[in-house]
């Protein structure tokens, strides 16, 4: 039987990865860890992994111990770094597959230092430190002594020390006070020379501010061809397009409504292209009536009415020639993932790692 194309896919071009991949090396001046945590942003763990896992990358960070397992189930062995704690019973998978996890507490680090020291082995672990972010590391309070604390723990390897920034792309004068607070905490804690890795800039910090503190950047999304701070997008590539088929054309007349709701009638006898895609594929619900458009026809064409789970409709009328089985750019290289996510209400991050299973991954343009 022949079968047929999907409905909705995703492209992702792998050589403007390894383009971004080069524009973050430059920004950084040191090592990289490519955040491939949420299946690599929706673009797929395994593929990314494997895509880059001979690019002198020092680690991947992931979220958590499932993801680490898929990398290495790849057949990648870079090291990967833990984004988010592990709780206590995922830690002896932590220590077994030699996964770097970041200490947020004193029961994290003596737990994995009573694991570490039952298989006979040294854990190489990062101290996390709460800046700003609220979410996980020691807090400024706990700093005096911290140092002292730790290598009391034998069977831990401390070799590096990271924080994370909450508003790099939207507070400067707070994020340039958190990169001071990093510097003042680092030293407090022996000097720069006592960590291997020193690490504190995503995507936002990295392109936006002083680098020379770290020599380990941590960045996702900008990886992903997306700037959070719009002055650098012209320097990165866009790695995934979201693409569909028109499935049917008609010519509605004045006063006709449009999808669920009836939110949006006609006001001209209008050419209504249906499109095979909608939010059960990922594509954001809430950009209904919010002026949202996709690109078929070799035009913007906007969105009419409520997205609906498999099937959106467009206006045409001003578009070219426009036919059942046309390909549509839902975003992509046309339409700015950026300018989706704003109509939704969202952002870049979530959109793309909201990419339902339902659309096909198609790898291409690998340099
Ligand atoms: C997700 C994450 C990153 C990557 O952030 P981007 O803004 O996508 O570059 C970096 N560090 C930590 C701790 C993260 O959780």
């Amino acid at each position: 039987m022949p079968v047929s194309p999907p409905r909705a896919w995703a492209e992702i071009h792998l050589g403007a990865l390894l383009h971004n991949l080069e524009v973050a090396r430059t920004a950084c001046g040191g090592e990289l860890m490519v955040v491939v945590k949420a299946g690599a942003y929706g673009h797929g763990l395994e593929e990314i992994a494997r895509t880059l896992a001979n690019e002198r990358i020092a680690f991947f960070g992931v979220a958590n111990v499932g993801e680490a397992r898929r990398i290495r189930n790849a057949g990648v062995d870079t090291p990967i770094y833990l984004l988010g704690p592990a709780w206590a019973g995922e830690r002896e998978e932590v220590v077994a597959r030699g996964l770097t996890p970041f200490l947020s507490s004193f029961e994290d680090a003596a737990h994995y230092d009573e694991l570490a020291g039952r298989s006979g082995k040294r854990l190489r672990v990062h101290i996390g430190v709460d800046t700003g972010m609220g979410r996980g590391g020691f807090i400024q309070e706990q700093i005096p002594g911290l140092m002292k604390k730790l290598e009391a723990y034998r069977h831990l390897e401390i070799e590096g020390i990271g924080s994370h920034l909450p508003s790099a792309d939207e507070d400067r004068e707070f994020t340039c006070s958190q990169v001071s607070r990093f510097r003042e905490i680092i030293g407090e804690l022996g000097g720069p020379e006592r960590f291997r890795w020193r690490h504190l800039l995503n995507s936002a910090g990295l392109l936006g501010y002083e680098r020379e503190l770290c020599n380990l950047a941590r960045p996702g999304l900008m990886l992903y061809g997306v700037s959070p701070l719009p002055e650098y997008q012209d320097r990165l590539a866009t790695v995934m397009s979201l693409k569909s088929r028109v499935t049917l054309v008609r010519t509605l007349p004045s006063g006709h409504g449009v999808s669920y709701g009836r939110q949006y009638v006609t006001t001209r006898p209008t050419r209504v292209a249906t499109i095979g895609v909608g939010y059960g594929d990922g594509y954001p619900r809430h950009v209904s009536g919010q002026g949202a458009s996709v690109w078929v026809g070799g035009k913007a064409c906007p969105i009419l009415g409520r997205v609906t789970m498999d099937q959106i409709m467009v206006d045409v009328t001003d578009a070219g020639d426009v036919g059942a089985g046309d390909e549509v750019e839902m975003f992509g290289s046309r339409i700015p993932v950026t300018d989706v996510a704003a109509r939704a209400g969202t952002i870049a991050w979530e959109i793309f790692t909201g990419i339902t299973p339902r659309v096909v991954r198609c790898y291409g343009g690998k340099r």
